[in-house]
């Protein structure tokens, strides 16, 4: 009974671990924390991701020009995306075991002519990014962070909002009392697009020469007098610059009991954290491992960060040629991506005791009851889905039940409901083997996102017993 999931799926997994495995979920509780509050933006984890590679002594890939088994590598792709690399004792064209997640999450991005002023207040005008639901991200403290390229192109980067003593800003809502007419409105129509406008000042320059000259301009005009004071920004400067608002405020743990950590962006930040602490752990693979940490996936995984572009390719195209002296093959590229095993590290959406209605109880993942495997996703008859082999899954099975792995097996929702699809497909297309495996969440895409200290530690532990021993 013990290897049987169904039964897990009755039983809470918390009683299970060891009181060593319970404090060691608890310190990862804590570090992954740390990590979040250090990841607000793709960039942002990227660079995390790349500080922490370096202190475990990996070295930037365009550096080498031999490689050896053991070798630790990292690949930054414009600064958006990211792959780490330990070099296996087989050679790369056997295959590689990959790991891989993304390090973008829903947000709302600054326009690149965003700035107004309107009845004395100054805002900027945003356009969402990713499946957002627009109710849940007004009156809320929100951050701003990007990066600014001047006309000079000197670069400068901005984050205002997470330091205790930073301001923060803010997205208006009807009051209640006025709020007839939005309230007869659908959930999903009440608050638009074109109303997400981010408070950004409030006060009038006092310089005496634009009294008169700059008529309901001057509340706009201080806050531009501000940004160049600050970072020497004109307004043309917003036309080459990535700015993005997100929730203000850093993860905190949830429940007396502190068994939940509630972060901005656990999709997908929880899965690329533990794919990142298995891969710095990792040390002399058979097969060479892979964390791909790719960007764009909230939008279909387009663009040169995302998984759909050339990067990965390329960069194994690099391993390769690296590997052999120079002496590049295609062939050997189209063979090590067929023999790859791949897990496509995302989360899930788990069973909400407020909202069960949505899932069918029988295939969903429960919190706090192990990492979720997601054979399928797609929606309404499988469309779009990466559908793993049987038998990949089952060489799966047989390594965690092996290794104290506590899986269950997930979809995402009831058939009619909804879907959603991950990287796994586009990985597929290379003819590896790919499944889907994370955590599972609660309100995702929200603000902030509620995920278990339980399913955080059993995910971390699939990742790295998949790079430890599957072979
Ligand atoms: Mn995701
Ligand atoms: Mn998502």
């Amino acid at each position: 009974m013990e290897n049987d999931k169904l039964f897990y799926k009755k039983h809470f997994i918390w009683e299970k671990l060891s009181s060593s495995e319970k404090d060691d979920a608890f310190k990862l509780g804590d570090d992954y924390r740390a990590f979040m509050d250090a990841s607000k933006t793709e960039r942002l984890s990227v660079k995390e991701i790349i500080r922490r590679a370096e202190s475990s002594g990996f070295v930037n890939m365009e550096d080498k020009k031999e490689i050896k088994p053991g070798d630790k590598l990292y690949y930054v792709n414009k600064e958006k995306n990211a792959v780490l690399t330990v070099v296996g004792k087989e050679s790369i064209e056997k295959g590689m075991n990959i790991v891989g997640s993304h390090v973008d999450s829903p947000r709302i991005d600054i326009k690149q002519n965003p700035l107004y002023e309107k009845h004395g207040i100054s805002l900027m005008k945003t356009h969402y990014y990713g499946g957002i639901r627009k109710y849940q991200w007004v009156t809320i403290p929100l951050a701003l962070y990007g990066t600014v390229v001047k006309a000079n192109g000197e670069v400068i980067d901005i984050a205002i909002g997470d330091d205790d003593n930073d301001p923060v800003f803010y997205i208006t809502d009807l009051l209640p009392h006025l709020a007839k007419d939005q309230n007869d409105k659908k959930l999903s129509e009440a608050i638009e697009g074109e109303g997400l406008n981010v408070v950004i000042g409030s006060l009038p320059s006092t310089d005496g020469d634009d009294e008169g000259k700059k008529e309901d301009k001057s509340v706009k005009l201080n806050v531009l007098k501000i940004l160049n004071e600050k970072y020497g920004m004109i307004e043309e400067d917003f036309q080459t610059a990535e700015l993005e608002i997100v929730p203000a405020g850093k993860s905190r743990d949830v429940g007396l009991d502190r068994g939940m950590i509630m972060a901005y962006g656990h999709d997908d930040r929880v899965c690329a954290y533990t794919s990142l602490k298995a891969v710095l752990e990792l040390e002399n693979p058979d097969k060479t491992a892979i964390a791909v940490f790719a960007d764009k996936e909230e939008i279909g995984s387009v663009g040169n960060t995302g998984m759909h572009s050339a990067f990965f390719n390329n960069m194994v195209a690099e391993l390769i040629s690296i590997q052999n002296n120079g002496n590049y093959n295609e062939l050997l590229l189209k063979r090590a991506l067929a023999n790859s095993s791949m897990l496509s590290s995302d989360v899930a959406a788990g069973v909400d005791p407020t909202y069960p209605q949505v899932t069918e109880l029988q295939n969903a993942p429960i919190m706090g009851k192990g990492v979720a495997l997601v054979k399928y996703t797609g929606s309404r008859g499988k469309s779009g889905a990466s559908d793993a082999n049987a038998e990949y899954i089952g060489r799966l099975r047989k390594l965690f039940n092996e290794n104290d792995v506590i899986w269950q097996p997930s979809e995402l929702g009831k058939v009619d409901q909804g879907g959603g699809g991950t990287i796994a497909y586009i990985m597929a297309n290379y003819n590896m083997d790919v499944v889907d495996i994370g955590v599972p969440v609660l309100s995702m895409h929200a603000p902030f996102e509620l995920i278990t200290k339980t399913d955080l530690y059993m995910t971390y532990k699939a990742y790295k017993v998949f790079y430890d021993k599957f072979n």
